[in-house]
């Protein structure tokens, strides 16, 4: 299986093994990146698709092999009209085109890589794996914004959610490590990269989520506002003579960490606080804030919460955000073991105190390896 996933100035690109059973399945045969799309060299995607097959040339495991078997592709937004992976024809992708005024900035650069990939192998089977399918299942008393439902529904304008890929890796993954079938537990995911979102998972199936009609919504991210008062938007429009382009750059591009302190990287913040830097102490503590806000919402949404599993940059790695996250949540029956947490690892592990009633554990997400298994699971059915 090769696994694409085009952004719209990067080309991600995975080849994994999908034959076979045990351990080895779902085995990284090559990987890469191309950068910078549309500057210098790499003028379009159809170039950096062409760069990314030669790579896989050099390694003896071209685009042209009989082995290859299938082609899946991230896509960002599936609307509500893609709740599964789905098999690529013209129809699907004209449809995926429709749903680009939800996604304006991500579906474009998803339909380049298909266009692109299909256009060299169009023998192959190509899926399109959605962000927003995992999400699908929530319920409408959670997808639904409180506006007027004729409005809302011209335009689309309702609860997507996003990263499910990657919640729906994790939240299976973690029941594995519990040693317990994924229907039977109830997990809350927190998704902290640069982007980052939280969900509650009801025996594997998504309840609530914390982006919503666009990654926007939520948690503080590295350049994203998270959740803001959206009255603050006309406010910035009206007092400050902010267009509305400006206004989304500020609140997607500008604000989170950088907004607040300057730096997007966790690893940075956390030296500068050594420092004492203040700046870089107030966009950690709103960034938590936001993060026990969101893990004490969703324990009430699930009513019984079995764990709580940390992924991507931030949750892999800063012990310091898991730490203060979760700190004194001991009557939710929530307990992080302060010398299992300072451990680091590169495979999901515990950090629960042995009291602890709630699992706590990080979990490294694998997008690729997920959109790979789904990619499989369709063309095999
Ligand atoms: P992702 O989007 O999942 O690749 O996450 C990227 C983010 O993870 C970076 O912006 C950093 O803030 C964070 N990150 C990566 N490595 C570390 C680390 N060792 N400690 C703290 N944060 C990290």
């Amino acid at each position: 299986m090769l696994v694409l996933n085009s952004g719209s100035s990067s080309l991600k690109y995975q080849l994994l093994d999908m034959a076979g059973s045990g351990p080895d399945r779902g085995a990284r045969l090559a990987s890469g990146i191309v950068e910078r799309i549309g500057e210098g060299p790499v003028a379009d995607h159809e170039a950096a698709l062409k760069q990314a097959a030669a790579e896989l040339d050099r390694q003896g495991l071209g685009l042209d092999s009989p082995e290859l078997a299938a082609v899946g592709h991230r896509v960002v937004h599936g609307g509500t009209r893609f709740t599964e992976p789905t098999l690529i024809d013209d129809a699907v992708l004209a449809e995926i085109e429709k749903l680009v005024p939800l996604a304006p900035l991500h579906n474009p650069a998803n339909i380049s890589g298909i266009t692109v990939a299909r256009g060299l192998r169009p023998d192959l089977p190509q899926v399109a794996v959605f962000d927003t399918a995992f999400h699908a299942t929530m319920p409408e008393a959670a997808a639904r914004y409180a506006v007027d439902t004729a409005t809302a529904d011209r335009f689309g304008v309702r609860r997507y959610g996003f990263h499910g890929t990657s919640h729906a890796y994790v939240s299976r993954a973690t029941a594995r490590l519990l040693g317990k079938d994924p229907a039977e537990v109830n997990t809350i995911v927190l998704h902290l990269g640069n982007g980052a979102s939280a969900s509650a998972v009801r025996g594997g199936v998504c309840v609530d989520t914390s982006m919503g009609l666009t990654p926007l919504e939520g948690l503080v991210m590295g350049t994203r506002s998270g959740d803001i008062d959206p009255a603050a938007i006309f406010h910035l429009a009206r007092v400050g003579g902010m267009s509305t382009d400006e206004i989304d750059t500020l609140l997607n591009k500008r604000s989170g960490l950088v907004g607040l302190c300057g730096d997007n990287d966790m690893r940075e913040i956390g030296r500068r606080m050594g420092e004492g830097d203040p700046a870089a102490q107030l966009a950690f503590d709103v960034y938590v804030h936001r993060l026990r806000k969101y893990v004490g919402a969703y324990t009430a949404v699930l009513g019984r919460v079995d764990a709580i599993a940390f992924t991507a940059g931030v949750g892999e790695n800063s012990a310091a955000v898991r730490e203060a996250a979760l700190r004194g949540l001991g009557a939710l029956g929530i307990e992080v073991d302060a010398v299992r947490n300072a451990i680091r690892g590169s495979s999901a592990r515990l950090i629960s105190a042995a009291a602890s009633r709630v699992a706590v554990a990080v979990v490294p997400t694998d997008e690729e390896l997920e959109i790979a298994t789904q990619t499989y699971a369709l063309v095999n059915r």
